[in-house]
């Protein structure tokens, strides 16, 4: 999202500096095409090296955390420490700078867990994987750094984010698009009924500038606002990658993750005149053109 963010901004804010704070433990800098700002290699747990990195910063948008939910469950003490420690210790080092306006990468279906969708801002959150905790308390921190020091923070639920320079993600788009470039079948974990939201990684980075230019705080929700079964995201996949073949592989579903989210984007609409206009279709061929022709490098 980070390196699509800073291509979007480039075209429509140029006047915008940007400086990229990033462990490189997924995205690297290689991933960064045409990138002309400052690039900086450090972790949001060293609180040293955020200091140095928030000198002159006017917003800050907050991409970094381990998002992987079956990974959180298998060790939910690592999730913590990267999502919620080095998010705390960057609400420090902004009060301790005085940087006011922070977007933080937040989760819809996560934090809400198994309700009848579309999940929205006013769901009573029940988190299923430790991941969801994570994204919880950060959100919590964030209203209250917000209330207690004036600070302007607005977390942003993305739903399931796809697009162009996303080879290193894990998430079923990208996920299924290796797959097929390595010619080994897709796995659908269940019978693929399960509902996502699929969002375009270019209608995300126009909600997160629109973010950064309005006053809004608390949690709003960006998505398609449209629910696809894993089952019909695979005929959008056959359509975007004809003629190569598809082969799908059902195994059992996976304890801990949401059987079907989707969200409603209403607040988002009226409070950040979000439009994700893009529609699957479109979006995923975009995204296969680049994974077959558009990228430099694999992670
Ligand atoms: N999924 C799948 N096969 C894969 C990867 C994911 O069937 O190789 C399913 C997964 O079970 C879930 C959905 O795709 O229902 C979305 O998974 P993803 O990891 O993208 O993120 P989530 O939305 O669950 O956080």
């Amino acid at each position: 999202i980070g390196s699509n963010l800073t291509a979007r901004l480039r075209q429509t804010a140029p006047d915008v500096q940007v400086r990229i704070f990033d462990n490189e433990s997924l995205g690297k800098r290689e991933h960064l095409d045409d990138f002309h700002g400052e690039f900086i290699h450090g972790d949001l747990r060293d609180r040293a090296a955020l200091d140095a990195a928030l000198e002159g910063v006017d917003a800050v948008v907050h991409l970094a955390a381990d998002t992987r939910v079956i990974e959180s469950i298998e060790d939910p003490a690592k999730n913590f420490d990267v999502n919620v420690v080095g998010t705390f210790n960057l609400l420090e080092a902004m009060r301790a700078r005085g940087v006011r306006r922070l977007i933080n990468a937040s989760t819809g279906g996560a934090i809400i867990g198994e309700v009848e969708p579309p999940v929205h801002e006013e769901m009573v959150p029940r988190p299923m994987s430790p991941y969801g905790a994570s994204k919880l308390m950060v959100e919590g921190y964030c209203s209250a750094y917000t209330a207690s020091y004036g600070m302007h923070c607005v977390s942003l639920r993305f739903s399931n984010v796809y697009g162009p320079r996303s080879f290193h993600k894990g998430s079923v788009v990208a996920a299924f698009f290796k797959r097929i470039l390595a010619g080994q079948p897709l796995t659908v974990y269940g019978d693929g009924t399960q509902v996502r939201d699929y969002i375009y990684v270019g209608d995300i980075c126009d909600g997160i500038i629109a973010g950064l230019r309005s006053e809004a705080s608390g949690a709003i929700q960006l998505g398609s606002g449209r629910p696809v079964t894993i089952n019909e995201l695979i005929a959008g996949i056959k359509a975007a990658v004809a003629p190569m073949k598809v082969d799908v592989d059902y195994q059992p579903f996976r304890a801990g993750e949401v059987y079907a989210t989707y969200c409603d984007v209403s607040k988002a609409r009226r409070e950040l005149g979000f439009d994700p206009a893009t529609p699957l279709s479109e979006g995923l061929s975009v995204a296969w053109k680049w994974f077959v022709d558009g990228r430099k490098t694999v992670a």
